[in-house]
């Protein structure tokens, strides 16, 4: 770390503090600590910034598991759970990514034990496996699998406390409650390192490095109702974006089936995996009419489209007839009180409802971005170019739901984020073990490109505009959640773009009540709204240009699948005055490993 200097920007004087890393990685979830802990371990001076606390990051709340072909409770392969993992994302997946993603699934799983996760455990001492949607026995035929290896329900808190703790023990270093501002980028295209800013004391620290990692996690809160914490705000999307690199496959946004109806809050798919069902105001099981094989556990977008129909149909419950219930109380309470405990208190805190006598009112809630920056399957970010749809940003990864593999394509199975932020975080380690010159010196910090950080950041700091930013946000996600929710058609997408840049116009007229430096939560949400408006703004542009429905992109208007012309990933850039470019890359369709026909897995039609 050098000695503190300072830099005046529009007359107003910085303390700044510069420091040299061969690894910094910006985000401390799942992904980031795994990416950390893998560089750590191989000697890389690593720094790891994150703005929460590491064990507050919204993994934390992953409750019903992590998907990997044990075969610990049934019959299973890796082959089977990439027949799941494509039919899942609706074949826009990238098949390397995701061939790569389940054959070292189990070892990233074995690895998580070695570390110290405190699973759940079988009669003889094997890790526990729960059944989850979408993931089947013999080639998507049933009965389903038992797949999902879990911690009771609270998979995720065990995964973070564990990879924190060993990512300490090789000496990482954590600037906690650090806000990554923007990436250092040279004029050639390479990063050389991150700025951020120390919420605590109000210096600016400038990360110079020979790569950066992104596990930045989603932008969930782009919209009104969502399941991810209130952190989720797509920071990473919003560097790449001010970086003029693109973000991938935005339009596809899922929505879980069971968020608890007003809070919002999640009620893990394991409640289904254990043996729940939901019903409409009639009473009725209505999953096993839409999908007579895996009825409950069905992919969740199919029942988060299924539960709205029924909404729509008027057959939904409660006084206004607007959502459906989940039920649980036919279950035996010692399995409810061993398998479940977290949602127990969930469903008591949040509806006021005792899961063992009543059923639990439920309503699709956005969840998770299948979209995200662009990477091959070891982490690298990609700058595409027409000719070069596969091009490598040198210095510069992302992982977990910040980046985009493509593992989860149209839409993500249950369980199989968990696993793809070990998995990808893991990989990320391994190729930067390769590619890292470990002779050369760190890149010297960029000055011009920090001074135009700076720029930005001090003009939303003094933003003296009519509107505060509460008002601009609350905005955005209202028109998120009404015209790119479950159901799309060309009317509510186009006033979708017309409303959002109608705000983004507005954005100019911002008002940051607090100056200060120190713990300006004011001045960390305007920041976290411009985020959020690059990552809102692409997901509905991306979704009004794509004339067909696929995954969790379902329009009314086109309601098949079109891979003719669509089985290609969307890419969109979008620049300082809120204008979106897209552009198309193809889906890899090659295995990377022998060991299953690729017959196996060409498209079809995806029926559960
Ligand atoms: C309620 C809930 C339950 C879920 N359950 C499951 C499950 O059971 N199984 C499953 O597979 N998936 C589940 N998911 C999905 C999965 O948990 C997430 O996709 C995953 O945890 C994301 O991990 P991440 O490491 O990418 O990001 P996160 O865990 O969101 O972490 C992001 C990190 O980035 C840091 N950060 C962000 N912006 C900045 C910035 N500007 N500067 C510095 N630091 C920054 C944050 O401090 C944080 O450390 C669930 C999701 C939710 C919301």
């Amino acid at each position: 770390m050098a000695p503190n200097s300072t830099r005046t920007v529009n007359g107003r004087d910085y303390t700044i503090v510069d420091h040299s890393y061969d690894v910094v990685v910006v985000g401390a979830g799942g992904a980031g600590l795994r990416a950390t802990l893998g560089m750590a371990e191989q000697g890389f001076k690593t720094a790891c910034v994150t703005k929460v606390f590491p064990t507050r990051s919204h993994t934390v709340a992953a409750q019903g598991g992590i998907a990997a072909s044990l075969t610990n409770m049934t019959p299973d392969s890796w082959q089977w759970h990439l027949y799941d993992t494509v039919k899942g994302s609706d074949w826009l997946g990238d098949v390397d990514a995701m061939q790569y993603l389940v054959m070292e699934a189990p070892k990233a799983v074995y690895e998580l034990e070695h570390y110290g996760v405190p699973f759940s455990r079988t009669e003889d001492g094997k890790i526990y496996q729960r059944p989850f949607g979408g993931h089947m026995q013999n080639y998507g035929e049933g009965p389903p699998v038992q797949r999902t290896c879990a911690a009771a329900d609270r998979t995720g808190h065990a995964i973070l406390h564990t990879l924190y703790g060993q990512s300490l023990k090789h000496n990482a270093e954590f600037f906690i409650e650090y806000f990554g501002v923007d990436l250092i980028m040279e004029d050639d295209g390479r990063c050389t390192g991150v700025l951020a800013w120390n919420l605590d004391d109000g210096t600016i620290h400038r990360f110079s490095a020979k790569m950066v990692v992104l596990a930045t996690g989603g932008y969930g809160r782009a919209y009104f109702s969502a399941t991810s914490a209130h952190t989720c705000t797509g920071d990473g999307g919003g560097m790449i974006a001010r970086a003029g690199l693109p973000l991938q496959d935005m339009e596809f946004v899922q929505f879980h089936p069971t968020g608890i109806y007003g809070a919002g809050c999640l009620i893990t798919e394991g409640a289904r995996g254990e043996g729940g069902y939901l019903v409409n105001s009639e009473g009725e099981r209505f999953m096993e009419r839409y999908a007579p094989s895996a009825k409950d556990l069905a992919s969740r977008d199919v029942v988060s489209r299924c539960m709205t129909m029924e909404i729509r149909e008027g057959r939904g419950v409660g006084k206004d007839k607007d959502h459906i219930f989940l039920h649980l109380d036919h279950l035996d309470p010692a399995v409810l009180a061993e398998r479940l405990p977290g949602i127990s208190e969930s469903a008591k805190i949040f509806a006021g409802v005792d899961l063992t006598r009543e059923p639990i009112p439920v309503l699709p809630t956005v969840h998770y971005n299948m979209g995200g920056v662009p990477t091959n399957f070891w982490g690298e970010v990609l700058n595409p170019t027409t000719d070069e749809p596969d091009r490598v940003t040198p210095g510069l990864m992302a992982v977990g739901e910040a980046g985009c593999a493509s593992v989860h394509g149209a839409n993500r199975l249950g369980s199989n984020s968990l696993i793809d932020l070990v998995v990808f975080g893991r990989a990320a380690a391994i190729r930067a073990g390769e590619v890292i010159d470990r002779a050369a010196s760190i890149p010297p910090v960029n000055e011009k490109a920090c001074e135009k950080i700076m720029a930005r950041f001090d003009r939303l700091r003094f933003a003296d505009g009519g509107t505060p930013t509460a008002v601009l946000r609350e905005k955005m996600q209202r028109t998120m959640q009404e015209d790119a929710a479950v159901f799309r058609t060309q009317e509510s997408l186009e006033s979708g773009v017309r409303r959002m840049t109608d705000i983004w116009a507005e954005m100019a007229d911002v008002k940051v009540t607090d100056r200060s430096m120190i713990w300006n939560s004011d001045l960390m949400e305007t920041l976290e709204l411009e985020n959020l408006m690059a990552n809102a703004m692409v997901t509905v542009t991306g979704a009004e240009a794509r004339k067909e429905s696929r995954g969790a992109h379902a329009r009314e208007d086109f309601q098949a699948r079109d891979d003719v012309n669509w089985r290609k990933h969307t890419l969109s850039w979008v620049n300082d005055a809120g204008e979106v470019r897209l552009d198309y890359r193809p889906v890899h369709t090659e295995l990377i490993a022998d060991g299953i026909d690729i017959a196996k897995i060409a498209p079809k039609a995806r029926v559960y």
